[in-house]
């Protein structure tokens, strides 16, 4: 089923314990469609570069069947930049730098065959945006999520609540749920996010899992524990674009296939830490992505009968 994405197209800098990868290839929009494009083939890219963004990565996420008619380029200007650190334990991160260059005064413009789009990813970049890529669907999509992160509810909270009130699922790590909402409980935080507009809520917790909420219902899934993260940038994107690509292709938007789908975006968020920038989701095999589903489902599994 048709997918929209929209989201940030970026060069990363990436300092980790391991070391530091300079001005690679990043964005929420590329991990998304990265990920999603493991599931689905009928993907459309909303975002914005500027001539300074290499031609073989563009060339790249077209051969993966990505459709970039909706991906400006725009003459003289610089992509997105974003720098990060992270401490030692890998799971939380300093922000060096935002550069927003090209995103700062970007229109995004639907072409005709986005607009009748089942599914719209709302990836991590301005609410005003992501409310005007809503604004210009044909019709009700079958589901929207929307994936943010503090700087956004820093900056821009007004126009991220009005946002929520228009999308089914919403995405975030639980300081954002906590910062959010006002509350320290996920399970209270989840409830009054749900009064905000998502009808679902996942909250990430990074190398804990992730946690789906729907009114009383309530999925854990883990992460799964590998012995070495890499780069953790991009997991969460990636994670989003597993989860919302396993909805397309399954058409199935009940409790039931959402819990499914936390799986597969769990799954692909833990390949995306095993190298740096989108390095791993480059050269995945569907094999590969089916036995680590099958390993979550075994960390898991027990007999409760006894
Ligand atoms: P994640 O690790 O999933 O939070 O995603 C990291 C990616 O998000 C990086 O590749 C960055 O380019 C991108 N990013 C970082 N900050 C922002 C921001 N404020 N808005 C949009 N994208 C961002």
């Amino acid at each position: 089923m048709s997918l929209v994405t929209v989201g940030t197209v970026a060069f990363d800098t990436i300092e980790t314990p391991f070391g530091k990868a300079e001005r690679v290839v990043g964005g929420a929009a590329t991990y998304i469609s990265l990920a999603a494009s493991y599931f689905t083939k009928d993907l459309n890219l909303v975002s914005v570069v500027g001539d300074d963004f290499p031609d073989a990565e563009l060339k790249y996420l077209k051969k993966r069947g990505v459709n970039l008619e909706g991906l400006e380029i725009k003459e003289g200007q610089k992509s997105f930049f974003w720098e990060g650190r992270y401490h030692n334990d890998m799971n939380s991160r300093d922000t060096i730098t935002t550069e927003l260059n090209v995103l700062a005064d970007f229109n995004p413009k639907l072409p005709a065959s986005y607009r009748e789009a089942k599914y719209v990813m709302l990836g991590n970049l301005t609410p005003d945006i992501q409310m005007k890529v809503i604004k210009q669907m044909k019709k009700r999509p079958k589901l929207i999520v929307l994936d943010t992160m503090n700087f956004w509810m820093d900056i821009a909270m007004p126009s991220l609540k009005k946002v929520l009130k228009k999308v089914d699922v919403l995405t975030i790590n639980d300081e954002e749920a906590r910062q959010l909402s006002g509350e320290y409980s996920l399970v209270k935080a989840a409830k009054a996010i749900h009064k905000m507009g998502p009808r679902f809520l996942v909250i990430k917790k990074g190398e804990h899992g992730a946690l789906l909420f729907e009114g009383e219902k309530m999925f854990y899934a883990p992460a799964m524990p590998l012995a070495e993260v890499f780069d953790p940038t991009g997991a969460g994107d990636t994670f989003a674009g597993g989860f919302i690509g396993y909805i397309a292709k399954t058409n199935n938007v009940s409790f039931e296939n959402m819990k499914r789908a936390v799986i597969y975006g769990s799954a692909m968020a833990s390949f995306c830490v095993e190298e740096f920038s989108i390095n791993r989701l480059k050269n995945l095999r569907a094999a590969e992505i089916k036995a680590r589903v099958k390993k979550f489902h075994k960390l898991v599994a027990f007999d409760a009968s006894k």
